[in-house]
Order: C-alpha cells, then sequence, then structure tokens
C-alpha cells in the first residue's frame, strides 16, 4: 500500500483554514485519499509521500505539453519581465489573438480572460445581446463552470426511462431558482429534440452552447450530422452557436473540435491548452458579434492579458501550430488504447472508448453510449473500482468515469509500457476482489 501519510497530515492543517482543505472541490477526494502534490514535470507527478505517478489527469487538460515545459517556462519567465498586469494593454495581446485567428477559422476576433468560466460567461453575454433573446440550450450532461446559467443540469441517476424525462436540477445548493427559466437541456445526437424545444421556445432562446465533444461526461461524441444539424436550426431560429472548446482547443487539433467535425461557431471558448496550465482564457468568435463588446457589451477583468500567461500562450500556440505535437499525443493515445484493449479483450470483459485519441472515455459496454442518457448503462462501478487500484500503482486517473483520460506530449514508451503493466495488473486485483461477473458489461 502507498503511503499516503504527509498527504493526510497537510489536509488535516488545509481544512482549519480552507474548506475541503482544498482550492476546489473536485480536489477533495476523500478524508485519507485527498493527495497533496509536491511536484510535477513531463507527464508525471509527485506528491508529498513521495508517490510517483503518471498523470492522466493532467489538470483536467491545460498540460498539453507536459508539467513544467521548459521552452514554455522559458517563454513564462520572460513574460514576468515585461511585469504582470498594469490596466493598459501590451504587444502580446495582438500576437496571441493573430495566432489564435490563424489556427481556428471561427475566432476573427478574440478578448481574454483568466477562466473557463469567464470565457463561457462572455459568450453568453454577448450570445444575449446579439439575439436579444436570454435563454439558452446546453446538452445533458455538459460543463460549462461555476456560474449561476451553467449550472442546471439534469439527473440520470437514479433515473430510467419509464419515469419521463430526467429532471432538471441545480448543480448545487445557492443557485438562485430564478436563472431556471432561461435554462434548457437537450440530449446529444438528438436532432429532433433540439428541433422540437427550438420550434416551442424559439423567441425565448438565444444561444445554443455546446460541447462537441463532451470533456465533462466520458468525452461523448457528437456526430458530425448533429452538428450540421444544429448549425442548421440556430440558423433558422436566429440562435447563437457558442462551441465550448475549454477542453477540446488547441488538444485535439490545431484548429480544435471545430476543425474535426466541419462545423464553424458564431462563437467558441477555449482556457485549457493555450498556455500549457498558465491562466488565460479566450472568447472568441464571428466579427460581428465580437465588435458588441465595447460598443453595448462590458467585457474585462484586472487580470485579463496577464504578461505571464500571455507570454506562455504565444509559446504553446507556436509550438502546437508549427509541430506536430498535437499528431504526436493523438498517436499515443490511440497506441495505448490498443494496449488497453488488448488487456480487457483477454479477459473477456467488454468495453470502448469515446472522445478522441488525446481525451477519452473508458467504458465497460458493449455499445459506446451516445448521450448521457447511455452513461447509466454502462458498468460505470467497473471503473470506479479500477481507478483507486490505479492509483495505488501509480496511474492516475480521474476516479470519476465521466472525466476523460487526458494524454500530453511528455507521454512517451516509457509511460506507455508502464501504463500498461500497471493497467492489467489493476484490472487482476479488481476482479480478484469483485464478485463474480462484475467486470462483465450490464446488457441493457
Ligand atoms: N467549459 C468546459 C467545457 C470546461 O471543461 C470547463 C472546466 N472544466 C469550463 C468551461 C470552466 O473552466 P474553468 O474551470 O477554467 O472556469
Amino acid at each position: 500500500m502507498r503511503s499516503l501519510e504527509r498527504s493526510h497530515q497537510q489536509f488535516q492543517k488545509a481544512r482549519s483554514k480552507i474548506p475541503l482543505g482544498v482550492a476546489s472541490n473536485f480536489r477533495y477526494w476523500g478524508e485519507e485519499q485527498t493527495i497533496y502534490v509536491a511536484r510535477g514535470r513531463g507527464a508525471r507527478i509527485w506528491d508529498l509521500d513521495g508517490n510517483e505517478y503518471i498523470d492522466y489527469r493532467l489538470a483536467y487538460g491545460p498540460v498539453i505539453l507536459g508539467y513544467a515545459d521548459p521552452r514554455v517556462d522559458e517563454a513564462a519567465r520572460a513574460g514576468m519581465e515585461i511585469g504582470g498586469v498594469f490596466a493598459l494593454a501590451t504587444e502580446l495581446e495582438y500576437d496571441v489573438a493573430s495566432r489564435i485567428s490563424k489556427m481556428v477559422p471561427a475566432a476573427e476576433l478574440v478578448r481574454f480572460s483568466n477562466s473557463g468560466t469567464e470565457a463561457v460567461m462572455a459568450a453568453l453575454r454577448i450570445a444575449r445581446a446579439h439575439s436579444g433573446k436570454d435563454g439558452h440550450i446546453t446538452v445533458e450532461g455538459g460543463y460549462h463552470g461555476v456560474f449561476n446559467e451553467v449550472l442546471w443540469n439534469v439527473e440520470v441517476e437514479g433515473w430510467s426511462p419509464e419515469d419521463g424525462e430526467p429532471p432538471m436540477l441545480p448543480y448545487c445548493e445557492g443557485v438562485p431558482e430564478v436563472v431556471k427559466s432561461l435554462c434548457h437541456a437537450v440530449p446529444l445526437n438528438d436532432a429532433n429534440a433540439a428541433e422540437d424545444l427550438l420550434r416551442k421556445h424559439h423567441r425565448e432562446i438565444g444561444a445554443f452552447l455546446i460541447e462537441p465533444i463532451m470533456g465533462n461526461c466520458c468525452g461523448l461524441n457528437a456526430t458530425r450530422q448533429y452538428m450540421q444539424d444544429v448549425r442548421e436550426l440556430c440558423d433558422r431560429y436566429d440562435v447563437v452557436l457558442i462551441i465550448d472548446e475549454v477542453k477540446t482547443g488547441f488538444r485535439v487539433a490545431k484548429g480544435g473540435v471545430q476543425e474535426i467535425l466541419g462545423v464553424t461557431a458564431d462563437l467558441c471558448t477555449f482556457a485549457k491548452a493555450i498556455a500549457n496550465g498558465y491562466p488565460i482564457s479566450v472568447v472568441a468568435g464571428r466579427e460581428e458579434l465580437m465588435r458588441r463588446v465595447g460598443n453595448g457589451v462590458v467585457h474585462g477583468g484586472t487580470f485579463t492579458g496577464h504578461s505571464v500567461s500571455l507570454a506562455a500562450a504565444k509559446k504553446t500556440l507556436q509550438i502546437l501550430d508549427e509541430t506536430d505535437a498535437l499528431a504526436d499525443i493523438a498517436r499515443y493515445g490511440t497506441s495505448l488504447q490498443a494496449g488497453l484493449t488488448d488487456i480487457l479483450e483477454s479477459r473477456g470483459i467488454a468495453h470502448c472508448f469515446v472522445g478522441h485519441p488525446s481525451m477519452s472515455g473508458l467504458f465497460f459496454s458493449e455499445v459506446a453510449p451516445t448521450n448521457y442518457r447511455d452513461w447509466i448503462n454502462t458498468n460505470y462501478e467497473f471503473y470506479d473500482a479500477i481507478a483507486p487500484e490505479l492509483h495505488e500503482l501509480g496511474i492516475l486517473v480521474e476516479p470519476d468515469s465521466r472525466e476523460p483520460w487526458f494524454m500530453c506530449e511528455a507521454h512517451n514508451m516509457e509511460c506507455h509500457n508502464e501504463t500498461l503493466d500497471k493497467f492489467e495488473r489493476a484490472v487482476d486485483i479488481t476482479l480478484r476482489k469483485m464478485p463474480a461477473g462484475f467486470g462483465r458489461a450490464k446488457t441493457a
């Protein structure tokens, strides 16, 4: 058993001053299991007890090249020399904005923020201003940050189709009920459901907010056809199409998921991989909409356009645009999936992958889920049982099966082989501990 003694001591200390002892609820893994990091390098991190992990969480996606990448950190240090924030602009903003426009055709104009939440808030505000309509649609199971208009979701755990439509509930306490009337949710890949909703409510709905590879919902993929249909519905009903590329942007392709699915958003948001982990986000889009910023729509923030984040972004995007890094990352992911498949197939365990090789969900089911409602038919209990065994062995994946595994440029063949070796052990340990048949896919 790995020791988490020092992490545990840190947790006891931290929780006296910090709720749950962490800076984000998702980092709390329980009284005994919450990990505190000493450092990260490349694709690995070390905790306070010296346990080493190959990391497939990568901070939920930002780390696209690897931790402490020397090329990016050197650029960030130069950015520090500029001086930080001034409540005035620097030359770096144009440099980064033009690189983004070059890589993502939909990003005709670009504005910077600090977090994904801020970027999505800005996109919704611009969309409301443009359409003159306050309501919006999201996709069931989606996550777009910590603000009231997106903290609503359908509850599918404990729900079955005979119950009718799954209930839409606030994500947490403190989300005002009054916001609910603005929020509508549709199942992924069901264009008829979206059309029905718009036919009835298009006078109130100004935005369709979608993450076509659902980075917070197992990596579920929107089909090309669905995105075409959504684009067409948005045009027909005068709805702004916002593609949230906070996770997929500068990860799944140079031009993001829009390039892969051949769809062009009116507005799109980016954050995680832009600067290899330095805090920066982007709202971007069609000139006509983006010119509303500063012309009716407020956008800003004390820390926007920080010289360290911009310098890191400039370097990271240059690497992603001018090298084969993203293709290499995808190749690593594909090869890892093949290895995992060999291990699982040889034990008769049905499984499938969804998403993209650089951010993919692993499901224990015969058929890949196509929307969040399908997820309940996967054997997620088996995933939940394997994840802690992987942690014990030094492979860090998210304990919740709804979070995909992330790959970065620093994952190399050594990581690959070590991961497969440890995955095989984790599967066997799990099978031994569980009742017979536990690893089998649900058949429903
Ligand atoms: N949109 C998506 C698709 C995300 O994955 C996230 C974060 N996981 C956000 C928005 C919010 O970003 P942040 O945590 O930086 O506020």
